[in-house]
């Protein structure tokens, strides 16, 4: 493709993007295709002549929007957001058209220094002590990773390697592999699957500890396992705290993990992936108490801070620990010497490349403001609010546990059977999409305010659209209540009667 048709072409992609955008709230959230439907309308092979850029635009239209589901929608109440803002794409784009691999200062020095401006930026907006910050004199710093699981697994890897080293010097152990099997991590039973799988993949036992009934993981528990552990002469090593959890958006108390931590000498990594944005307001910085005990924490800007995917933030208390961990030398690499506290990041990561990812989140801080960020919070938080106002006045749900958030987890009275039957029913329809989680082994459906876009009309409507489903659903009840057997099923039909 010649320049004078990529700035035209260019420029009618733009356009299908803010059509699309604008538009998203019309279309169904869910897709309506079969899997393997795209292998039916593509051809086996890739073409052998060159194709024209308007037929690609043609199959867009035709074969890959039907395939989507709309994470956009305001109707997209699943999982967690997936971050997307103008500005943020119009920085993606300028990473792509500039082309760099960052994989040394010298490679792009650039890539280096912004991304070091930024994590300071994005630092002191959240209120983080000061020494996580590459600003500040001691050896902490900030790097931008490609997920939240890349980052807890690094943090894995670099407690381990911390742990051996101190095992080394201190015990005088020198045989690794004596060490090694002896490691052990713990997390709570409400971890996201990311935390369990830096477990498999760092080769380290891993022990999901049992939280309290508000699904946080308390000091005691953690106190206790480890001492029983260490009984058995097993090696303390890792803690992942989570702030904000996947499930019911619960935050573990930081304050009474980290000074065991501390003691132990334990390395306590934060995953704050979906929650961490909150913490630009001040008035939700109590939820963050203790982290000054912290060795690392990740957050995602591609999450809940308008920053497209991929964008994982991650601080380290010490620098120095992942440099020691992850330095292999080269010839072709040579480290640049510096003493302003300039970090040479492919020590700071798994892959050598780096993408120029912290355009992006400068564009964002840039476009949006600390205080339009703050805004984009406080107004999410506060349309989950009004979500959670609407079931409440309805008498056949109950909110459980506590709206957190975005996050509203609600069930009917009914019973688990017919909440699932409910999401089931709705995921049917297409019209809204939330999936199910688990609060004390209830099952419950999660409701979270994704979109950017999202207003209170369309949680109003989000809402009509559950409140009739459920009405369709005890209307229906009747026609089967002659079989019904089980303890749900006499409920709804009292239930039922009461409606009537
Ligand atoms: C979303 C989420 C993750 C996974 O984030 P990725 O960036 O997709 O790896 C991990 N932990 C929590 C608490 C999350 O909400």
């Amino acid at each position: 493709m010649e320049s004078q048709e990529f700035r035209r072409f260019g420029k009618e992609v733009i356009d299908l993007i803010a059509d699309y955008i604008e538009n998203v709230r019309d279309r169904n959230v869910l897709p309506s295709v079969e899997p393997g439907y795209l292998l039916k309308m593509l051809p086996e092979e890739a073409p052998e002549q060159p194709e024209h850029w308007h037929d690609v635009v043609k199959d867009v239209h035709n074969t890959i929007l039907p395939g989507l589901t709309h994470w956009q929608s305001p109707q997209f109440h699943a999982f967690y957001p997936a971050g997307h803002s103008y500005a943020s794409i119009l920085g993606s784009m300028l990473n792509d058209g500039l082309s760099i691999i960052g994989l040394s200062w010298k490679a792009s020095p650039v890539c280096t220094e912004l991304e070091v401006i930024t994590m300071n930026w994005f630092g002191k907006l959240l209120g983080l002590p000061e020494e996580f910050l590459n600003c500040s004199p001691g050896p902490g710093g900030g790097v931008i990773q490609g997920s939240a699981s890349e980052s807890t697994l690094i943090a894995l890897l670099v407690a381990k390697d911390k742990t051996i080293r101190r095992l080394n010097i201190v015990d005088h152990i020198d045989d690794e592999d004596e060490i090694k099997p002896k490691l052990v991590a713990y997390t709570s039973d409400q971890c996201n699957s990311s935390v369990e799988k830096a477990g498999l993949l760092g080769s380290m036992k891993i022990k999901l500890l049992k939280t309290d009934a508000n699904g946080r993981l308390r000091g005691e528990t953690l106190k206790k396992a480890i001492e029983e552990d260490k009984a058995m002469g097993l090696i303390p090593c890792f803690v992942t705290a989570t702030l904000g959890t996947t499930a019911t958006c619960a935050f573990d108390p930081l304050y009474e993990l980290g000074p065991i931590c501390n003691r132990e000498n334990v390395w306590l990594h934060v995953d704050a992936a979906y929650a961490g944005p909150v913490f630009m307001c001040p008035e939700y910085r109590h939820l963050m108490k203790g982290i000054e005990y912290v060795s690392s924490i990740v957050t995602n800007p591609h999450k809940w801070m308008l920053v497209n995917f991929d964008c994982s933030a991650m601080w380290l208390k010490d620098g120095r620990d992942i440099k020691r961990a992850f330095d292999v030398k080269r010839i072709y690499l040579d480290d640049t010497e510096n003493n302003l506290n300039i970090p040479d990041y492919r020590h700071w990561q798994i892959p050598l490349g780096r993408r120029f990812r912290s355009l992006k989140l400068w564009t964002v801080m840039r476009i949006h403001g600390a205080e339009g960020l703050r805004k984009h919070i406080r107004s999410q938080i506060s349309l989950a609010l009004h979500f959670a106002k609407l079931v409440g006045a309805d008498d056949r749900f109950l909110i459980e546990p506590e709206p957190s958030m975005g996050l509203v987890c609600f069930r009917l009275k009914d019973g688990d059977k017919t909440t699932q039957q409910l999401l089931e029913n709705l995921t049917r329809k297409k019209k809204i999409f939330m999936v199910a989680g688990l609060y004390r082994t209830r099952y419950v459906i999660r409701f979270v305010v994704c979109s950017a876009l999202t207003t209170k009309e369309d949680v109003e409507y989000s809402w009509d659209v559950i409140k009739i489903e459920t009405d369709l659903m005890y209307t229906n009840l009747i026609h089967t209540l002659p079989q019904i057997k089980t303890m749900d099923e006499i409920l709804s039909r009292e239930m039922y009667e009461k409606l009537q």
